[in-house]
């Protein structure tokens, strides 16, 4: 256990919607097996109410939050005007997932890239040194993901979203020449090795419209989004001849396990967690 974690603490996740969420589930799983006695459930925030239902949190005695859809980028503000501090990778994304409250002193961080590169290069066995990747979104998680693959070495990172100036935005923010913004109708010619689906369409009941040749050269996809047996992305690539593909419950295993790691000092295992998750999840 990290010197600040008390013995027993709560936690949560914080987003709108929240009732989905699968990390009370998760950190459950961690406790029981680190032996840590922790609470943590979720907490649904008014759109126009994140600072303040942080703040009643802290008051209630909170140790950490995970923070989701869509506060990740107010999040990484409010850590700052706050005063709190602020750790290099969630300063690179822009964007905060985690946030741990110790002794009145507020810290930031960003495990979604960590979670993504560890899922990637452990669970599916993708060396992403030198790849050629296409990043489609440009929202929290799509952040976290390009400042953690540019920092694994991969030799392209080419961004399209469907308001270009946000993908443009990253890019600047990035501020690495192997980062750049592409169009959305130019993802087929971009000949990706690895597709990363970052956007929120499905979870937002939108269709997520790609362009002609997207799959071409078969690239590894990979689905942030997770849903039981496929995703409605992984269902296109597989009909398209990819043969290799995953979704992003091994990486929602993977953050947590980050969260958790800052919060307690100790690496709970993922691979037990992950696949009775799995399993749970693909016999709904
Ligand atoms: P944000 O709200 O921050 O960003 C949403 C992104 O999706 C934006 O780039 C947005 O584009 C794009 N988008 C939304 N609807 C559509 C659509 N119909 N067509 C095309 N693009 C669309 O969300 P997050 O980045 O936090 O989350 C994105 C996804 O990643 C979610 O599904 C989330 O569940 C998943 N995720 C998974 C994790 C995991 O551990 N597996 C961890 C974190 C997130 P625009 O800028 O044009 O609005």
């Amino acid at each position: 256990m990290s010197s600040g974690a008390p013995p027993s603490a709560r936690y949560a996740v914080i987003g709108n919607p929240i009732s989905h969420s699968r990390s009370p589930l998760i950190h459950a799983a961690f406790a029981a097996q680190t032996g840590a006695s922790i609470e943590y459930g979720t907490l649904l925030a008014p759109l126009d109410g994140f600072a303040a239902s942080v703040e009643r949190f802290i008051a209630e005695g909170g140790a950490g939050l995970n923070v989701t859809l869509p506060f990740k980028e107010q999040a990484c503000d409010w850590v700052q005007q706050r005063g709190g501090s602020i750790s290099a990778r969630a300063l690179a994304a822009g964007a905060v997932n985690t946030l741990r409250f110790d002794a009145g002193e507020v810290l930031g961080d960003n495990t979604d890239g960590a979670g993504l590169v560890r899922d990637l290069e452990l669970r599916h066995g993708i060396a992403l040194r030198g790849m050629r990747v296409v990043l489609l979104g440009a929202g929290g998680a799509a952040r976290g993901a390009a400042q953690a693959l540019l920092a694994r070495g991969v030799a392209a990172l080419l961004i399209a979203n469907r308001t270009p100036a946000r993908a443009r935005q990253l890019v600047t923010a990035l501020a690495d020449q192997r980062a750049s913004a592409i169009e959305w109708h130019g993802i087929g010619a971009a000949g990706a090795q690895l597709l990363l689906q970052a956007t929120s369409a499905a979870f937002t009941g939108g269709a997520l419209e790609l362009p002609a040749g997207v799959f071409a050269g078969q690239p590894f996809c990979y689905d942030m989004t997770y849903a039981p047996r496929s995703t409605a992305f992984l269902d296109q690539a597989r009909q398209a001849g990819c043969r290799r593909g995953a979704d992003g419950l091994g990486m929602l295993v993977e953050q947590a396990a980050e969260s958790f790691l800052l919060w307690r000092g100790v690496r709970p295992q993922t691979e037990p967690v992950y696949r009775s998750l799995r399993e749970q999840l693909d016999g709904a």
